[in-house]
């Protein structure tokens, strides 16, 4: 046996049909367990565990190699695979029934003793989890999660593959492109005071891709956005970024489906029904409050507003003179204490609303309710009719600004109503974005982005408000998995969109006149989206976090434990790139430094 033969095969892979076989095996000393002079190690690699006996007599190795063997140390061992006996096997092991009896051990590599267990049942800080994220790969979920996002990666290929799509890489230090976040900027040394910035997606070089003829493109794309940091957002996140010529939404739709089909398949082993259901974005608000429904439970909003034409309730009427609504839902028996129902009350001012009306059925119909005096007995009983309201229910009613009524119901529906810890898996569409949002103060702002199709030029110019566009998104278990659009192809149209947004014609001109240009080549009618792959990695992974699907993630402040990044840079090379660094950031570093 040469010093570079680690092994024959692997930890996992052996079992009852092995007995008998002298074997090699190397791995990871998991743990290490002394009875009575034998010593049990539970060796570990990628493919799982296996005991390993060890008989200080035999002479395997040195009595000091054997007792000075620790968690972590790196070892190869040959030994005969023998069968555990009935009594000792381990169901909780894929390898349980059988362990590997020992006749020559090396040590490959020590280990210091580990910042914290390797256990997936010990709750570990993720600050150092971070830190040593090297060794919290070694933990089974996280070995687990790492295979899933290879997994999902594999099947979208796959997909895309049999369906002639032609792998692209765009760059990633471009030009500044408006998709709404704040870009990350890299400055550049030869052109001082100039910066790249990375892209927040590939949009524009995938529609250049498209003027270039290549017919149908993916890339799985890492993005760079600079907006605060959530539990399922990250400076720097992955997409598979996809778009084809000669297509409508029809086309991208079925696509999508068939990557999600064939993930959902491959990570959980369900067979998704399809087509997956569509919602328009109005509907998904009216219903739902929101442009990404959790559809797994009802409790959906009813609009009330028709039951309160003549109403004597004050706060009702003027929301409906100034062209609000009044809307509903029935949140089920919640049994609330008063306490309770004042905390709904303040998380629904706290969510922009003026007030929240709650009633609660009494045993005879009748509604408990401190605006219940003023409410006449036709209008508490349409009331009850509208959200077929039972004994024991608690209603609540929001009068608002449609925008308002549906955050605030959609965010208690959410609340109130998500079940937990059920593993359904619901995909959904969402069609009909409008193309614009508007803002308090009236200003517009795009829904996707600008290089999105309007469903009707004159409308979008004439009423940009309400104009629709042609964009969609794929909604997962009532979060959004990805958005997409049918593009603009006309240059002209183009400009218009600009215009509407009050860019002035210099200044798209000036930002992207070289897209404007090569619009006017012949453009093929295209359309594409893009899925967040950590999104859907951890949510079919049933995470909270897309942090645990990341191999070297961010914290909540964009920091990395592990390698120190942001880090501070030497003056020389500050000094190459023409930037200096402003006095009171330098005088705040003292403070950073304490
Ligand atoms: N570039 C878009 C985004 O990152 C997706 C698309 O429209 O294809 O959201």
């Amino acid at each position: 046996m040469t010093a570079e033969q680690y092994r024959t095969t692997r930890p996992g892979l052996l079992g009852a049909a092995n007995v008998g076989q002298t074997v090699q095996v190397a791995g990871w000393v998991q743990t290490r367990r002394d009875h009575g002079g034998i010593v049990f190690v539970d060796l570990r690699d990628a493919t799982g565990v296996l005991q390993i006996v060890l008989d200080p007599d035999a002479g395997t190795a040195p009595e000091e190699v054997l007792s000075g063997l620790r968690r972590e140390f790196v070892i190869s061992v040959t030994g005969e695979v023998a069968s555990r006996g009935e009594e000792h096997v381990n169901p909780d092991l894929a390898t349980g029934e059988i362990e590997l009896v020992a006749t020559e051990l090396r040590v490959l590599s020590p280990s210091d003793p580990l910042p914290f267990q390797l256990d997936d049942r010990v709750d570990v800080d993720e600050g150092l989890r971070l830190q040593y994220r090297y060794l919290d790969l070694r933990r089974p979920a996280m070995a687990a999660n790492l295979q899933a996002r290879s997994t999902a990666i594999r099947a979208m290929r796959r997909v895309l593959d049999a369906q002639g799509f032609l792998e692209v890489e765009t760059p990633t230090l471009v030009a500044s492109t408006p998709e709404g976040a704040r870009d990350v900027l890299v400055p550049s040394r030869l052109r001082q005071g100039h910066f790249y910035a990375l892209p927040q997606s590939p949009q524009l070089f995938k529609q250049l891709l498209m003027i270039s003829g290549v017919d149908r493109y993916y890339q799985i794309a890492r993005c760079y956005r600079d907006e605060d940091f959530r539990a399922d957002r990250q400076i720097e996140f992955t997409q598979l970024d996809l778009e084809g010529s000669f297509w409508g939404q029809d086309d991208v739709l079925e696509v999508l489906e068939e990557i999600a089909v064939a993930v959902t398949k491959d990570l959980r082993g369900i067979e998704l029904a399809r087509p997956f259901p569509r919602l328009t974005w109005q509907e998904a608000m009216d219903r739902f409050g929101t442009d990404k429904p959790d559809t797994r439970f009802g409790m959906e909003i009813q609009d009330l507003s028709d039951l309160f034409g003549s109403t004597e309730f004050k706060a009702f009427a003027g929301v409906l003179a100034d062209g609000g609504t009044v809307r509903g839902i029935n949140a089920g028996a919640q049994g609330l204490s008063r306490a309770g129902l004042d905390k709904l009350v303040e998380q629904a001012l706290s969510l922009g609303a003026r007030g929240l009306v709650w009633m609660v059925v009494e045993d005879d119909g009748s509604l408990r309710s401190p605006v219940a005096k003023f409410l006449s007995d036709a209008e508490q009983a349409g009331i009850s009719e509208a959200l077929a309201a039972a004994p024991g229910d608690l209603l609540l009613v929001v009068a608002d600004r449609f925008s308002v009524v549906s955050k605030v119901l959609g965010a208690l529906r959410i609340d109130m109503g998500q079940p937990e810890g059920h593993d359904e898996i619901t995909f959904l569409m969402v069609t009909d974005f409008p193309m614009f949002e508007v803002g308090d103060d009236g200003s517009l702002a795009p829904m996707h982005h600008p290089f999105t199709s309007p469903e009707d030029v004159t409308e979008m110019v004439e009423s940009p408000g309400s104009a629709a566009s042609r964009a969609y998104d794929i909604v997962l278990n009532g979060a959004e998995l990805g958005s997409g659009s049918v593009r603009i192809h006309n240059p002209d149209v183009q400009a218009k969109v600009f215009e509407v947004l009050g860019i002035t014609a210099e200044d798209a001109t000036r930002r992207f006149g070289w897209f404007m240009d090569a619009l006017r080549y012949g453009t093929p009618p295209h359309a594409g989206f893009a899925y967040g792959i950590d999104r859907m990695v951890s949510i079919l992974q049933d995470l909270p976090n897309i942090r645990e699907v990341i191999p070297f993630p961010k914290t909540q402040t964009g920091n990395d434990p592990l390698t120190g990044s942001p880090s501070r840079v030497e003056d020389e090379q500050l000094g190459e790139l023409g930037i200096t660094v402003a006095a009171d950031v330098v005088a705040g570093w003292a403070e950073e430094d304490a």
